[in-house]
């Protein structure tokens, strides 16, 4: 639970129920700490206490009466974004689209997952059972951090930049190879930048190497102003700057103007989670998509707080955390 900048506790609670017929409670067995967990912890989001967390593995261990396809006992991983379940938006597989308003755990209107027990509404929806040949931190990556770099890399092709080489830069990267792009990446820690094949010393630099048109896609996940800068001036004519950050709250002065002059291509994105599996998982699974190297440090989660702080360094050799209940 955070209960205010940079403070970070672990108490009892009650356990959670059922929310519904529908719903299910997971044992959490793996959870982990993702970025915009860190906009709590850092205070740009103050919003206290929250008990946090939206990415996790586990087994079920309650159903309500109408979840008829997991069973006590099955082992899942938990789509960070939940939807209803059964309105035409979630049909697509997206719960961004859900007319009821999608919901994200861990921030506020759901529990979150960084707990021993995550009560999960419309179970059908937002479970999957882990698949054969997915590893347990593969199966994380799934709920959140692989979907959005699937998501943000959509359509990669030629060459394509990376902005931030955090979890999900990282994992962006490694979805714009395995579509066959050229992938560069950019961190402003050098050590983050060693973690990929094409590092760029600065994002400018890629108007070199492509003789001065600029990047077909810059990938931005960062979401700061100055990374969408640099990601508007060196994105060719033509191409598509995708957004996949976490901006603050304060807007960003679009420049307009030259985006329609020169044809650019704005998209932004929140994981369409559920819609990604069946394309992720075949990946996954025959190789051509790596998920090593991603999860480099691991606490138990009574000493979250400690995790907490190797994450909030920021430093080349932490890029992401794993706690154990
Ligand atoms: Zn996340
Ligand atoms: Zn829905």
């Amino acid at each position: 639970m955070i209960t205010g900048p940079a403070t970070v506790s672990v108490e009892t609670v009650p356990d959670p129920v059922l929310p519904g017929p529908d719903g299910a409670i997971v044992q959490v067995e793996l959870t982990a700490i993702c970025g915009s967990d860190m906009h709590f912890y850092d205070g740009d989001l103050p919003f206290y206490p929250m008990a946090v967390g939206h990415e996790c593995v586990g087994r079920v261990v309650e159903v309500g009466p109408d979840v008829h396809s997991f069973s006590i006992g099955d082992r899942v991983l938990v789509a960070s974004v939940a939807g209803c379940g059964s309105c035409l938006g979630c049909d697509t597989g997206d719960p961004v689209t859900c007319f009821s308003g999608p919901k994200v755990f861990g921030a506020g209107e759901l529990g979150g997952a960084q707990a021993d027990l995550l009560a999960v509404p419309a179970a059908e929806f937002q479970l999957l059972r882990i698949p054969p040949g997915v590893s347990d931190e593969a199966a994380l990556l799934l709920t959140d951090n692989l979907a959005t770099g699937w998501a943000g890399a959509a359509d990669a092709t030629g060459t394509v930049v990376v902005l931030g080489l955090g979890a999900v830069g990282l994992c962006a990267v490694r979805a714009a190879e395995a579509q066959g792009a050229l992938v560069y990446g950019y961190d402003p820690v050098a050590g983050r930048r060693a973690r990929v094949a094409n590092p760029l010393d600065s994002v400018e630099s890629v108007l070199e190497l492509t003789e001065g048109r600029g990047a077909n896609m810059v990938i931005d996940a960062v979401a700061h102003d100055s990374s969408l800068d640099a990601a508007f001036a060196s994105v060719r004519s033509g191409g598509t700057v995708s957004v996949i950050g976490i901006h603050s709250l304060e807007p960003y002065p679009l420049p307009v103007l030259m985006g329609v002059y020169r044809s650019i291509t704005l998209r932004m994105k929140t994981a369409p989670v559920h819609q990604t599996w069946p394309q992720l998982v075949p990946l996954i699974q025959s190789g051509r998509l790596r998920t090593d190297g991603i999860f480099t440090h691991s606490f138990p989660l009574s000493e979250a707080a400690s995790a907490y702080s190797a994450v909030a360094e920021r430093s080349a050799d932490c890029i992401k955390v794993v706690m154990r209940p």
